[in-house]
């Protein structure tokens, strides 16, 4: 049985705690190694290398960071696939997922390149008599991150590239579930140039996140995961006076209204709402038909796609929709959740419970599921089901499927899918969730803009990746400079001219 580690002032680093979680191979079901779970001790030993190691970091120039930058995407291409492989046997995702899964955090380092632009502060010649006064963007220092399982390559790159680009150090917390990649891009950082120390990967579970909580040295906390475990990393880390930000779960709505190309949109809800089997916190996992035609026309469109996706291991190439899901509890929770949509009178279209692999029968896969009349009181549309669970919810009206989405807890993303221009804006414009698709499934924004979700998806008042992240990675001082005059009087410096 393979034991992963911890990377630690540039080196791997054996567990020391004698804690491990098993790590899966969700295809077939098999422990494929296991990764150590820190202690408190060992969380603070990777504190105090960072604080060492920043300052010296900090102090290079932001062009020279930026070469860093530079070097890791020459390598995180060189490396592509092996990093996919590793993704796709931890995680279970289809191959070319996992490479986007790298493609997008890869998209993230090429923004921060930008650094010594972004970094660049703001000067006011002569505020008041001889006064100048300028504003600096300083890095915090030690930062860290807790990310989750579902995109093991790229969330770690939306924290640690802007942290590191921005001269701060960062410790990465990623998921205990697939540890490989984050393991990967702290060796492939160090080959690019990144002195040792600046960038950590301490694995762990709840003992190491509190550490980082409690450690007074750590000034800033990134988290992505569940909106529970969201709330309580925030409030704590706020009250030990961190800077955080925290994203959390989510129930993305798409509405179809009469007037959409009903092709297009079942083309979008399948890829949207299946694909990496619904682990995705972009996921469309509500769609919304307005009118009942709509939906009757909507539902018919579906349902033979949904009943053709092809699900199965990684390994068996590109003809693959979507894999497993990540754990036996997963799948678990997923089909319970869907025995409630059936207990509590929702329609079920496609029913995936009775799927089976043949050579995988111990494969944590399950099959597509598609409802009909679900509606908002039904444990499967207020929970996130994170599974390949599509509901479908009849809206008699445009405001009705608008209030539908405002009215719910989350607001990570939504969708609206018509030909009408005036709709489109007034649904962009009104909606309280924080990422918009118009005629486009999954909004996620590129890396230059910023990704956050409202409500109960995202907490704290900073984005990420895009100059968010720049200001979220940094503090601003501000400077009002006075020279005393009359020191310059006392030079000659010309010829002076005969009387
Ligand atoms: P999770 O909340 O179970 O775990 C996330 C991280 O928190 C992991 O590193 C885990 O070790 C740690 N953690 C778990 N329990 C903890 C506890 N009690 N105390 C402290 N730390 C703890 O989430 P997950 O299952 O890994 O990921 C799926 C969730 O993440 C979904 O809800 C999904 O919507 C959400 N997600 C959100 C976004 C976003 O940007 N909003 C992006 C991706 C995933």
């Amino acid at each position: 049985m393979q034991e992963l580690s911890h990377y630690v002032n540039g080196d791997h680093a054996k567990g020391g705690s004698g804690r491990f979680a098993d790590v899966f191979n969700p295809a077939t079901g098999e422990v494929q190694s296991k990764v150590p779970l820190a202690s408190k001790a060992e969380v603070d030993a990777a504190v105090a290398t960072a604080a060492a190691a920043q300052p010296a970091w900090a102090a290079v120039n932001p062009q020279r960071r930026a070469r860093v930058m530079m070097e890791f995407v020459r390598l995180l291409n060189r490396d592509m696939d092996k990093l996919a492989e590793a993704l796709s046997r931890e995680h279970g995702k289809t191959f070319p997922d996992a490479k986007g899964d790298v493609q997008r955090g890869l998209e993230v380092v090429e923004f921060c390149i930008g650094a010594p632009h972004l970094l660049k502060g703001e000067y006011t010649d002569s505020a008041g008599p001889g006064i100048d006064m300028y504003s600096m963007r300083q890095p915090l220092g030690v930062t860290a991150g807790i990310t989750p399982f579902n995109f093991p390559a790229m969330i770690p790159m939306w924290m640690f590239a802007p942290a590191l680009a921005c001269g701060n150090a960062f410790i990465l917390k990623p998921s205990e579930r697939d540890p490989s990649v984050p393991l990967m891009l702290a060796e492939l950082m160090e080959e690019a140039g990144l002195p040792k120390g600046v960038l950590q990967v301490v694995n762990g579970d709840k003992e190491a996140v509190d550490a980082l909580l409690d450690n007074p040295v750590v000034q800033s906390i990134g988290f992505v995961g569940s909106t529970p475990i969201a709330e309580y990393i925030y409030s704590r880390g706020c009250a030990a006076g961190k800077r955080v930000q925290c994203f959390g779960g989510a129930k993305n709505h798409m509405i179809i209204m009469p007037d959409a190309d009903m092709d297009q949109a079942a083309d979008a809800l399948v890829g949207a709402g299946y694909g990496a089997a619904g682990e995705r916190c972009m996921a469309i996992s509500v769609a919304v038909p307005v009118g009942d035609e709509t939906a009757d026309r909507l539902i018919e469109k579906l349902a033979p796609r949904v009943e053709k996706l092809q699900v199965g291991p990684y390994t068996a190439g590109n003809d693959i929709d979507y894999g497993p899901v990540v754990t036996a509890a997963a799948k678990e929770n997923i089909l319970k959740l869907v025995q409630t949509g059936i207990d509590q009178g929702a329609e079920l279209v496609v029913d995936g419970r009775d799927f089976k692999l043949q050579g995988y029968e111990d494969g944590f896969f399950v099959g597509p599921h598609l409802f009909d009349r679900v509606t908002p009181d039904m444990d499967i549309y207020r929970k996130e089901i994170f599974g390949p669970v599509l509901s479908t919810v009849r809206a008699q009206s445009y405001e009705e499927a608008l209030g539908l989405a405002m009215d719910h807890e989350y607001g990570n993303g939504t969708a609206i899918y018509t030909r009408d221009g005036d709709t489109a804006r007034d649904f962009a414009n009104r909606i309280n969730i924080g990422m918009v698709g118009v005629n486009v499934p999954i909004p996620v924004p590129l890396a230059y803009h910023s990704f956050g979700g409202w409500k109960k998806s995202g907490f704290g008042d900073l984005n990420q990746h895009g100059t968010d992240s720049f200001k979220f990675y940094t503090r601003t001082k501000t400077v009002t400079a006075r020279w005393p005059s009359g020191i310059k009087e006392g030079g000659e410096f010309n010829f002076k001219a005969m009387e």
